[in-house]
């Protein structure tokens, strides 16, 4: 790689005068814009020769690290990967190019496509019913807990206003809670990393009278699979709750269990983890949300129906009182390209291999913990299902921290795991290999894993300041998320400082 060659910015290596275009022969004599619409001063754009441009860029493409390129084993994000014939489908003419408003009698094909998603989600799960509006896994959060309210309010329970969330939660629980105007109320993990049963029977005694719903990630951010969820659900229906369950992390449970059977009544997918959609970077993502029978009335709108072998979009009606409407104003529905990606992987792996997704991905994340597990602290003893979390080196005499361990991952060409979340443990390291990797990739990386174990007892420093390959080591991130300099500052000619 060349970046110190061609370097950082392209506006580093503009010259005056340097063109990287060559416009057409003007046919059409001279026309000057009208001087209230015209620059004072010329813009500032870098100037570069062509070659230059290319290889800027080009080089700059390879400083980015995806699952393309090597192992991603980046804890509750599930980084598994994305199939090109994904691609290819979101590509047809028929799909990319269509527009949000055209008629339903001339997008029959693109709307089949959304009624056969929400089907077979509600196949994995159980659930009656599906809206594909919802446009990240937060966002199918506040669009479960609006649905939730709605129907606590359809009955006049309009004070059923708290939610039961435990400790161990993705941060986007409490947080999608507090933004859908709910009363968090926490509950305590178990030494074992599981729902404290006892804590929870008095925060539901407690608050019966109000209480909304309880929230509950299974597996849960650990990798355990909740046992006692059929006890909760009895409990939590008994004091007038509803259950939501957070499957964003649905990928062990694919084919083989489904939340509706366990009791939830409400629930959430992310189509950009489990269902092999591109994410990262903020990329577009999807979060519908199914409910159990008898609570369909409270989904979204617009919602696509089957009426007589014919697609249609149901809007929301202004008599409508209980239709959480539309939650994603100025996406019609959803993000469609997502949803042509989804329903390609589910059809492209069928009803009986979607069933090996689960048991593979727990394979892999149990390989890699056992075999891990004499150089790093593995705070939870047992089977896990598709992911783990270390708490740290074993031997933490050398002070070589988590964040240094993930730091020297970089070196060896892996990207780093989902450190210092769930909060429960100080160092927390977070594994989730997913369901594709060889074992050859696989062992590769506990091989690395064991060398840096092993450097940070002989040559700590070396740990210590990691990455040295990268094209900038360690940042301050502190300084970065406190005074994000996010504006490239130029110096012009007259040697005055312009831009912003
Ligand atoms: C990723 C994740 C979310 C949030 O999903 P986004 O699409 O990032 O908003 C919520 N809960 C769990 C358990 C997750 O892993």
């Amino acid at each position: 790689m060349n970046n110190k060659l061609y370097g950082n910015l392209i506006f580093e290596l503009s010259h005056p005068g340097r063109r990287a275009y060559s416009l057409p022969k003007n046919e059409f004599g001279h026309h000057e814009l009208p001087s209230g619409q015209r620059r004072e001063k010329d813009a500032e754009l870098p100037e570069c020769d062509e070659m230059t441009v290319v290889r800027h860029y080009t080089n700059m493409s390879g400083n980015n690290f995806g699952v393309d390129n090597g192992f991603y084993p980046l804890g509750s994000c599930t980084m598994k990967y994305n199939p090109p014939i994904n691609e290819e489908m979101a590509a047809l003419p028929a799909f990319g190019a269509l527009h949000p408003l055209q008629p339903e009698s001339t997008a029959q094909g693109a709307l089949e496509m959304e009624y056969r998603l929400q089907k077979a989600l509600c196949a994995i799960t159980g659930m009656s019913d599906f809206t594909l509006n919802p446009c990240a896994g937060a966002h199918g959060e506040l669009t479960g807990l609006m649905i939730i309210r709605s129907y606590h309010q359809s009955r006049g329970d309009e004070r059923r206003i708290k939610v039961i969330v435990p400790d161990s939660a993705h941060g986007t629980n409490p947080a999608s809670a507090a933004v859908c105007g709910l009363e968090v109320l926490e509950v305590k993990s178990t030494e074992n990393g599981l729902v404290d049963l006892d804590d929870l029977r008095s925060v539901v005694e407690e608050n019966k009278d109000d209480l909304a719903a309880m929230m509950m990630t299974n597996p849960n951010t650990l990798g355990l699979f909740e046992k006692d969820i059929p006890e909760i659900t009895q409990l939590i229906h008994a004091a007038g709750g509803l259950m939501y369950y957070d499957g964003a992390n649905l990928n062990p449970m694919l084919g083989i269990a489904r939340p509706a059977d366990m009791g939830f009544d409400v629930m959430h997918i992310n189509l950009h983890k489990t269902f092999s959609t591109p994410h990262g970077g903020g990329g577009p993502g999807s979060g519908p949300v199914g409910v159990r029978a008898g609570l369909e009335t409270f989904l979204p709108k617009p919602h696509v129906v089957l009426k007589d072998g014919r697609y249609e979009v149901e809007n929301p009606a202004a008599t409508e009182e209980y239709s959480v409407g539309n939650n994603h104003v100025g996406a019609f529905l959803g993000n469609f390209l997502v949803i042509v990606r989804a329903l390609t992987y589910i059809l492209s792996l069928g009803k009986e291999n979607i069933k090996k997704v689960g048991p593979l991905s727990v394979l892999n994340a149990n390989y890699i913990k056992e075999s891990l597990k004499d150089d790093y602290e593995l705070p939870i003893i047992g089977v896990c299902k598709h992911e783990f979390v270390f708490n740290g080196l074993k031997d933490k005499s050398s002070g070589v921290t988590t964040m240094d361990v993930a730091k020297r991952l970089l070196d060896y060409g892996y990207h780093a795991p989902t450190i210092y979340f769930p909060l429960l443990f100080h160092e927390a390291m977070m594994i989730e290999p997913t369901e594709n990797e060889s074992k050859e990739t696989i062992d590769g990386f506990i091989s690395v894993m064991h060398k840096i174990a092993k450097e940070a007892r002989e040559t700590p420093d070396v740990v210590k300041t990691a990455p040295h390959t990268t094209p900038i080591t360690r940042v301050d991130d502190v300084l970065a998320a406190k005074h994000p300099i996010l504006t490239y500052r130029q110096m012009v000619s007259d040697n005055q400082t312009s831009g912003k």
